[in-house]
């Protein structure tokens, strides 16, 4: 039965990390701090149907490099109260705004996730993994993002 599966998926919660439920790398939709928006590209944007965009600092030509350092969150509702006078620039309207980038990494238990989503302070987080180096600190690198719908989607096991 469904309650049954809901059930289990509440107790393998136990057994799983943030990286059973993430959204991958590959597939976050982000854009550049470079971007201008026209209204053209807004549309755009509302028609992915995401709340919450990381914003990347553009540094190389390497777009799939670049899109690892996220240094802020476009809430789609910003653009709701566009001046028609003002810049348009991505990064411009995410400053303003200033929505924090939550970080958690990527071995967290998903219990312990959904219980930092339920203190709701916030309800999306990059997921990052430490990659150790030769002769250097490890880096942190980002390697994607949860939000709480896939905590969800884990307990009521509708992949
Ligand atoms: P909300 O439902 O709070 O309005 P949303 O629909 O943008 O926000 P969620 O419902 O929290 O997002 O998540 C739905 C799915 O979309 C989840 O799998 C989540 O990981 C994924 N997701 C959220 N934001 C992005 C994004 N910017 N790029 C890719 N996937 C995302
Ligand atoms: P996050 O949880 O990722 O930090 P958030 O808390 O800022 O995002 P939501 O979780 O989508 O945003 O909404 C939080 C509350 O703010 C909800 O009660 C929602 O109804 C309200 N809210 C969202 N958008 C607006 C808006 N444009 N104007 C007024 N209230 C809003």
């Amino acid at each position: 039965s469904d309650e049954f599966k809901m059930v289990l998926g509440a107790l393998e919660l136990y057994d799983k990390t943030v990286e059973n439920a993430m959204t991958r790398y590959e597939d976050i939709f982000m854009l550049p701090d470079t971007l201008n928006l026209s209204a053209d590209m807004v549309t755009q944007i509302l028609d992915m149907g995401y709340t919450r965009i990381p914003i990347y600092e553009k540094k190389t030509q390497d777009d799939d490099e670049d899109r690892k350092n996220v240094v802020a969150l476009l809430f789609v509702k910003d653009l709701a109260l566009l001046d028609p006078a003002d810049s348009h620039n991505v990064m411009k309207i995410a400053s303003i705004y200033n929505h924090e980038v939550r970080r958690v990494l990527v071995d967290m238990p998903l219990r312990n996730m959904l219980e930092e989503f339920k203190r709701g302070e916030y309800h999306m987080a990059l997921v990052e993994r430490l990659v150790e180096q030769e002769d250097k600190d490890p880096i942190y690198e980002l390697c994607g993002l949860i939000t709480l719908e896939d905590i969800i989607e884990e307990i009521i096991q509708c992949e």
